[in-house]
């Protein structure tokens, strides 16, 4: 080893990174912000993490937005000759390749409300950070407040952070550094593959020109018939915002959402419909706020005394509802559906989910993975407190089993998503659609479905499964230790804790 004098030891570059996660848009960007008034050279990164991939709830169809949501960065960046640096590496080894060869002042970031998995590399960020002395800020994400003491005020915290002013950058100022190439090759990591990089047409595309495309048509037009097609399983394609996936991979913050709402709201006709679709970005907020707060939600009952409610596991009847054939037409055209575009409706949701842990009485965590793959708006924070809601273990929301026919009856009343999605029964006509099942033999023929044999027979009685739950269900909802996590659950999660609320 060579004495070196402090001279000698080559100075590095002083710089800042700007890492996008769940935030993938320029505009109302505060970690973007803060970045540019440091009057230092700023590096954009975004990193393919393997470790995320492989989590069960990874499925290609996000990775293919986020891809597509970083081209559209990528394009507005085109023209100032800057970049943003898409790794597919350990976030770990990139900061620590990034550290040997830049003095990195900062790293600026928003907070993620994600699974066990980010939040464990989280962990390992912050420890990096500690040693390296660099100093990570993060900013909040939309209305979730971390280590938030009380839900006290919280519903005046959050109209008032939707009211901020947003947090624009000027891009003309942008300070934004390349690095040497040879050294971002060597780092960079795997190609991504051809499913990632490839478009999808049957999905939502991602990327912040396509949000705010999706707000503008909801806001101008598409809102007229929000409140009356929001559950329909067909027309809540075109007559709900579709916001959804935009909003959980952050190609718009929540506070521009609402402020183009509000502005909206004068002069809109149909002012109920805005002031509903207002309620729902709370809701979005409200639910990843009690994931924030608690997170073991990924996989344990919020309400632990469901723990001794016992649900054997089926595997043939978990594989019917996976795989669409259940013999429910409406279950099983939703599934479908879900395979090939990743939406359907909150209603929909509802519904699959009550069929599988209802009907079906499965454990919620034996679907709760393959849901979150399906979803292309997966949101941890929705996704888990929604799915102990609709499961009826929060001891504290009213528990609804759906009924499956006369959901069917009243949402798809021409049979369009069903025969959309079950070719298969595309004869039936619409008052057989519903339960094929009765179907004399004669009809079976004359609308050439063979029941059993081109489409199931329902694999539950829907009547008797349903009572059977219902009987346990609201026989736990009653005892003692339900009602004792119930109100440890309403003091944690509610502002108004004696006034139990159905979200
Ligand atoms: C079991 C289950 C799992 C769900 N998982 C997710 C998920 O992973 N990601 C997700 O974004 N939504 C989830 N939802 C909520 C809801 O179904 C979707 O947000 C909604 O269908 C998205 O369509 P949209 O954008 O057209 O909604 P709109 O009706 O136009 O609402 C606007 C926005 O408000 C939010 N929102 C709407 N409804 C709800 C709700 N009930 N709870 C919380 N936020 C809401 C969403 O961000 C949505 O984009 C889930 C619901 C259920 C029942």
């Amino acid at each position: 080893m060579t004495d070196q004098t402090a001279s000698e030891i080559p100075t590095l570059q002083d710089i800042v990174i700007v890492w996008f996660k769940r935030d993938l848009r320029f505009t109302d960007h505060e970690p973007l912000y803060v970045a540019q008034q440091q009057n230092l050279p700023i590096l954009l990164i975004y990193c393919f993490e393997p470790t995320v991939m492989d989590y069960p709830d990874s499925d290609v169809r996000h990775w293919r937005f986020v891809y597509q949501s970083l081209q559209d960065m990528q394009s507005k960046l085109d023209g100032l000759n800057a970049k943003i640096y898409i790794f597919h590496n350990h976030i770990t080894t990139v900061f620590q390749s990034l550290s040997e060869k830049y003095n990195i002042k900062n790293i600026y970031s928003h907070q993620e409300i994600g699974n066990k998995i980010t939040y464990d590399r989280d962990l390992d960020i912050q420890k990096f950070c500690l040693e390296k002395q660099i100093e990570w800020i993060e900013y909040q994400h939309n209305g979730v407040i971390r280590r938030l003491k009380s839900r006290k005020n919280w519903e005046q915290r959050w109209t008032q952070k939707m009211e901020e002013y947003p947090k624009i950058v000027n891009e003309t100022q942008w300070n934004l550094m390349n690095l040497d190439d040879a050294f971002f090759q060597d780092l960079k990591g795997p190609e991504l593959s051809i499913q990632i990089t490839s478009n999808e047409p049957a999905f939502q595309p991602g990327g912040e020109t396509n949000a705010w495309k999706y707000l503008q048509s909801f806001l101008i037009e598409r809102n007229v018939n929000y409140s009356k097609h929001i559950s329909k399983p067909q027309l809540s394609r075109k007559g709900c915002s579709r916001l959804s996936p935009y909003l959980a991979y952050g190609n718009i913050s929540m506070r521009m959402v609402y402020q183009y709402t509000m502005q909206h709201y004068k002069t809109a006709s149909n002012k109920r419909a805005l002031s509903n679709f207002v309620s729902r970005l709370y809701w979005h907020c409200h639910f990843m706020q009690k994931f924030e707060d608690e997170c073991r939600m990924e996989f344990e009952n919020v309400n632990r005394a469901y723990d001794s409610m016992v649900k054997t596991k089926n595997e043939a009847y978990i594989t019917a509802w996976q795989t669409g054939t259940t013999g429910v037409p409406i279950v099983d055209a939703c599934i479908r559906c879900l395979h090939t575009t990743g939406y359907i409706n909150f209603r929909m949701r509802a519904l699959v989910v009550s069929f599988v842990v209802f009907n079906l009485w499965q454990d919620w965590r034996e679907i709760k993975y393959f849901l979150a793959k399906l979803f292309l708006d997966y949101e941890p924070g929705i996704h888990y407190p929604q799915l102990q809601m609709q499961s009826g273990v929060t001891g504290v929301n009213t528990i609804r089993i759906y009924n499956p026919i006369k959901n069917a009856q009243e949402h798809d009343v021409e049979g369009i998503f069903i025969k959309t999605w079950i070719p298969e029964l595309k004869n039936v006509p619409t008052p057989l659609l519903y339960e094929p099942w009765k179907m004399t033999s004669i009809e079976q023929e004359m609308y050439k479905v063979i029941i059993g044999k081109d489409y199931p027979a329902p694999i539950v009685d829907i009547d008797e499964s349903r009572k059977a739950a219902s009987d346990i269900v609201w026989a736990f909802q009653k005892t003692k230790a339900v009602k004792v996590e119930g109100d440890r659950i309403l003091q944690k999660h509610v502002n108004n804790p004696s006034r139990p609320r159905n979200s």
